[in-house]
């Protein structure tokens, strides 16, 4: 039997995710092309707790709220049932701050209420100074904050390494190499170098790169890149494992992960687009930050390493996913911005089930396409 040529280009979180789902089949043979400059997902900061954000759009909050509680059963999928290693990803649950315990009681009752229909935010209480540093032994400041059990932190680098090892596993192959999409009569062409591979389907998994793939063949997609650093510190002597999330007020959250390590970011540079650039200042002022907002040891710690990558985001800032007007059998996904590692796993699910003609968890029309991407109206 001849098997559907499928090929998936980037392998972020989406297209890793997506690439593990479709390397079970049996009637599929499947190629996963990724370059990884500036991968969204490799330089993410790693936090999964989008229940207490501001945002008001509904259709976003959808599928990043969906896309935490579909975490543990696709991790548990991934595993077989093995225990998913704790560097990996782990329910470490989540402290936010607020500037005052008024705006405290409000967050609490906006969270009682979503918990509803979203039970996995887990327990909520305000916590007192002296139960935070019960929880981080380094906090120094003299505020309440919202505890959320049910936040999460995920390593998105080791996460994807571990898709695409069982995606190999189950046969599939991995190519870096950075490739162009090209029109054939009923199907399409990967180009890079001097090869073509030939392809029945196509995942363009591509993040803030899709424009560059889709332009050549007459689209225009309505993406914007976006640059974040960040900085990771050590404070040695210190079990930081089962630290919560800290997100104080401001955009310069604060992920515990093993060994002491502890993540500060994210920088959101628009006007910075591609640019992979580390700026020293801009990471010592996260520390200072850091240092203000939670606790005075961050200006002991030392910098054990720093990342940039680039998020994608549309003009009304809604993450899209579907089939490409005029292309059939292409599917896409893009604008995930500053979310896109906690809607990541269930978007590349969504696009495997869109191309395997399954039910998709995720309503497509919430997040049409064919709003970010159109045919250039002179081709
Ligand atoms: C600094 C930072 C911190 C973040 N923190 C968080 C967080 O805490 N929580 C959260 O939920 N989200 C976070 N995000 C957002 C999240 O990381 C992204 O939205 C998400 O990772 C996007 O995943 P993706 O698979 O769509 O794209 P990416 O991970 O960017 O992957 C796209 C891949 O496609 C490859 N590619 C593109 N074009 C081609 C081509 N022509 N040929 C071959 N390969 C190609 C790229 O090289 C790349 O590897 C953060 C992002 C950044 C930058």
């Amino acid at each position: 039997m001849n098997k559907k040529k499928v090929t998936i280009i980037g392998a972020g979180i989406v297209g890793a995710s997506a690439a593990y789902v479709l390397s079970k089949e049996s009637d599929i043979e499947l190629t996963i092309y990724d370059e990884g400059t500036g991968q969204g997902t490799a330089a993410a900061a790693g936090i999964i707790s989008p229940w207490l954000s501001k945002r008001r759009n509904k259709k976003w909050y959808t599928m990043v709220k969906e896309g935490a509680a579909f975490y543990p059963n696709f991790l548990n999928d991934v595993m077989a049932g093995a225990p998913t290693p704790s560097s990996v990803y782990k329910r470490v649950g989540t402290l936010l701050f607020k500037k005052n315990y008024k705006q405290l009681e409000e967050l609490l009752a906006i969270g009682l209420k979503r918990r509803e229909n979203a039970p996995e935010i887990g327990d909520l209480a305000i916590l007192s100074p002296q139960e935070i540093k019960e929880l981080v032994p380094i906090y120094t400041q003299n505020k309440s904050a919202l505890y959320a059990s049910g936040g999460a932190r995920v390593d998105g680098k080791k996460l994807v390494n571990l898709l695409l090892d069982k995606a190999v596993n189950n046969g599939a192959t991995l190519k870096h190499e950075h490739v162009t999409l090209g029109r054939l009569d009923q199907t399409y062409s990967i180009n890079y170098g001097h090869q073509t591979d030939p392809a029945d389907a196509v995942i363009l998994s591509a993040s803030a790169w899709l424009p560059e793939l889709l332009e050549p063949l007459g689209y225009n997609v309505d993406i914007h890149p976006q640059k974040g650093q960040l900085v990771e510190v050590t404070f040695d002597g210190y079990k930081t494992e089962n630290w919560p999330v800290i997100m104080p007020e401001g955009e310069k959250d604060i992920t515990p992960f093993e060994n002491g390590t502890v993540v500060i970011g994210a920088t959101h540079e628009n006007e910075k687009g591609f640019d992979l650039e580390i700026e020293k200042s801009a990471l010592t002022s996260m520390i200072k930050e850091a240092s203000h907002t939670f606790s005075h040891y961050f200006s002991t710690s030392s910098i054990a390493s720093f990342r940039s990558g680039t998020r994608a985001y549309t003009s009304d800032f809604s993450p899209f996913f579907g089939e490409i007007p005029g292309l059939e059998n292409v599917y896409a996904a893009s604008g995930l911005g500053a979310t896109g590692l906690t809607a990541g796993p269930l978007v590349g699910q969504s696009l495997a089930s869109l191309l395997l003609d399954e039910n998709v968890r995720l309503s497509p029309e919430d997040y049409p396409i064919d709003k970010y991407v159109k045919k250039n109206q002179l081709n």
